[in-house]
């Protein structure tokens, strides 16, 4: 009865591996039928995969992802604001627009916002600000990209900015924010950017100071 037991365990292990290689051949295996969207694609030096079945249970793995892993860091960084709406067209500004592949994210309610010496922002800065610092060192970040978005919704809750103002705020905001990311480390090339929200496209554009 036991070694049945061990058998059928055997078996079931077995099976479930021979699933996980057919799952990993499909994985690696190009698909025409369901293209990885292009913008999200980085052409792959290295390509790194879960390693094979045996040791461990194919069940150790959720979900291996199709996109290859890029060790090499771009030493970038972007600060914009958490609205989950604007997060693959800022992707595909950073990765696209700018060649900024693999770009370190800070995103949080309204981006640069906090950069700009609010009161009711200070802590966020604070914490901003040391995460900046933190990248700018390990990473060795060279430059950092800000994006305000229109009517982002942090400025209406945490800063009561009248809507009527907001867009002129969040302008003098990002020109503060660069003053303040650049007094860290004057080497550091900072740009800025404001998204426009269409009915169906999502318009970026440089904000020169
Ligand atoms: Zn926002």
């Amino acid at each position: 009865m036991g070694a049945l037991k061990k058998m059928n365990e055997s078996e079931q292990h077995e099976t479930a591996a021979q699933e996980y290689r057919k799952i990993r051949r499909k994985v690696l295996a190009p698909e025409p039928q369901a293209p990885v969207k292009k913008s999200l694609v980085v052409a792959p030096k290295q390509m790194r995969v879960a390693p094979p079945p045996g040791e461990k249970h194919p069940s150790h793995y959720f979900f291996t992802s199709r996109i290859p892993f890029d060790p090499a860091r771009i030493h970038a960084a972007a600060v914009y604001c958490s609205d989950g709406r604007l997060g693959t067209q800022i992707d595909d500004l950073l990765h696209n627009a700018l060649q900024l592949p693999r770009y370190d994210r800070l995103a949080i309610p309204g981006g640069a916002a906090c950069l700009a010496g609010h009161l009711a922002a200070y802590f966020e800065q604070e914490c901003v600000l040391k995460q900046l610092r933190f990248l700018a060192g390990t990473h060795n970040l060279r430059r950092v990209v800000l994006v305000a978005h229109q009517g982002c919704a942090y400025y209406g809750e945490r800063l009561k900015t009248p809507p009527e103002k907001l867009e002129e705020q969040q302008r003098k905001d990002l020109n503060k924010a660069i003053q303040r990311v650049r007094a860290f480390d004057e080497n550091l090339q900072v740009d800025a950017f404001f998204a426009h929200l269409g009915e169906t496209s999502v318009d970026f554009e440089e904000v020169k100071f």
